[in-house]
């Protein structure tokens, strides 16, 4: 009787040779790419006059750099109009699918991807950017991969890699009201630590996780990363078969009815071994957010910056550099920070879910006096759907600035930036220091409702108390 993981079968189906040295040579489905980690590797290419292998398993959009105010061309930034020409003429000599600015399906690389139905269960998928591991949420095992990777694969469609253990977290019980999957990963790095899940593939499982919709499964695995996990991934089951189904790229007809077969019998089994599997129970966790500069430093809302001696020795030495840099004390509660800063967006959280959630917490209200609120929807998909919902008019109406799909401030490559040591409540994945672009900016990260509370209130505020006041 088989013991395999879905990583396991996944793995298998998808090695194509052992190499010297103990790694695995695994052809790779489907290959992600922007503008930002390869246009060095279509030069390599080039160098070598190498052609890309498989064109048909290559996808483009832009996502990193792009404007999110005006997005006519010539772009005002000159590196950004550089990088999108660079990748128009890379996609056009390779005959690559791209989707570019004002083609209904442009957006962050890890929402357009799952959103046309290309990421599907059992594949193996990369990308130059490292929150690939979002699309493990279908039941694919995805990697973020650098610049050299991205050019073996447009080379060969293969990776060299060394085979991960799988570490399964079992979350039990429901996640309460008013906390979200977000709250949820946040959580699980905070107990496990950011390097917890190296040489790992994390496999998420149990009821809380069942109970989560395909977008909140998405934000669980585009986390994985920031715990230390190689890949993250959820089994398949019929929400991810339902949100699939009529997809642009979903198989069709009889090809639908052989997928989900296939895809039935990639699950883990029942008697699965595991290398380590955590429990955790789901419904004692509270809304949470980072207080420091990794995303393992996070707190409930309720509970005070801890002290060095609540703090594993090994993690000691980070939080002395947090509590300077984000000029916190021990002892000090998280909740009233006063913000500066409110994004919303990324592909962590900004999904067309995430808006509406957002939305019920700021309909109606007004953004602080001196907080800066954005909306950033991740991608054209979300943003057209979000104003056939009138999303858009409920942020405008309530202060919030409504910005073009990209990444934005999750990263800041483009002009959209903290200013000097601004406090930003922020629904993206990452708070190392100077991530939203200014070198001393700092970043709290948390739920997109938990962002729009802090944007309404000025300050960080427990969402449960405005869903409260609703009832
Ligand atoms: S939103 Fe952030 S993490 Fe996601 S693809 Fe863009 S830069 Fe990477």
């Amino acid at each position: 009787m088989s013991q395999d993981t879905l990583f396991d079968k996944v793995w298998d189906l998808h090695k194509v040779a052992s190499l010297p040295g103990g790694s695995d040579q695994l052809f790779i489905g489907l290959h992600l790419i922007h503008e930002v980690t390869s246009p060095q590797a279509f030069g390599s290419l080039k160098d070598k006059n190498l052609k890309v292998k498989f064109p048909n398993r290559t996808l483009a959009t832009v996502d990193h750099i792009v404007p999110t105010d005006n997005q006519s061309r010539p772009f005002k930034d000159n590196l950004a109009e550089q990088m999108i020409a660079t990748l128009e003429k890379n996609c056009l000599e390779h005959k690559i699918k791209f989707f570019n600015i004002g083609s209904g399906n442009q957006g962050i690389v890890h929402v357009v991807a799952p959103e046309l139905g290309l990421t599907q269960p059992g594949m193996t998928i990369a990308c130059g950017d490292s929150h690939t591991s979002t699309h493990g949420a279908f039941g694919s095992i995805a990697f973020g991969i650098g610049t050299s990777q991205v050019r073996d694969i447009l080379a060969s469609q293969t990776i060299a890699m060394n085979r991960l253990k799988v570490r399964q977290i079992w979350c039990e019980n429901k996640l309460s009201n008013g906390v979200s999957a977000k709250d949820l990963v946040l959580y699980i790095i905070q107990k496990l630590g950011v390097k917890a899940g190296v040489g790992f593939a994390y496999e998420f499982a149990g009821p809380a996780i069942n109970a989560l919709s395909m977008e909140e499964r998405m934000t669980i695995c585009n986390m994985s990363i920031e715990g230390g996990a190689r890949c993250g991934y959820i089994n398949p089951d019929k929400k991810t078969y339902d949100y699939l189904k009529e997809k642009l790229f979903a198989p069709k007809n009889n090809d639908w009815d052989k997928a989900l077969n296939w895809w039935e019998s990639l699950k883990s089994e029942k008697q699965a071994v595991y290398d380590d599997i955590i429990k955790l129970d789901a419904s004692k966790i509270e809304p949470t957010i980072t207080w420091g500069i990794t995303p393992g430093q996070s707190i409930g809302i309720n509970q005070t910056i801890p002290s060095k001696l609540e703090i594993h020795p090994d993690d000691q030495l980070i939080a002395e550099e947090a509590y300077e840099y984000m000029g916190f004390q021990p002892g000090q509660l998280i909740k009233n920070t006063p913000i500066d800063v409110c994004f919303i967006g990324s592909c962590t959280n900004g999904r067309i879910s995430d808006l509406r959630e957002a939305a019920k917490i700021v309909k109606q209200k007004k953004v602080a006096k001196n907080v800066k609120a954005f909306i950033v929807p991740g991608s054209e998909k979300v943003a057209m759907k979000a104003k056939k919902e009138g999303l858009d008019k409920i942020f405008l109406d309530a202060g919030f600035q409504w910005r073009e799909p990209g990444c934005s401030m999750c990263l800041a490559m483009n002009a959209d930036k903290l200013i000097g040591n601004q406090i930003s409540a922020s629904s993206s994945n990452r708070n190392f220091k100077g991530r939203q672009g200014s070198p001393n900016g700092r970043t709290l990260l948390m739920s997109p409702a938990m962002v729009a509370a802090a944007a309404i209130t000025g300050r960080v505020s427990d969402v449960r108390e405005f869903i409260e006041n609703e009832k």
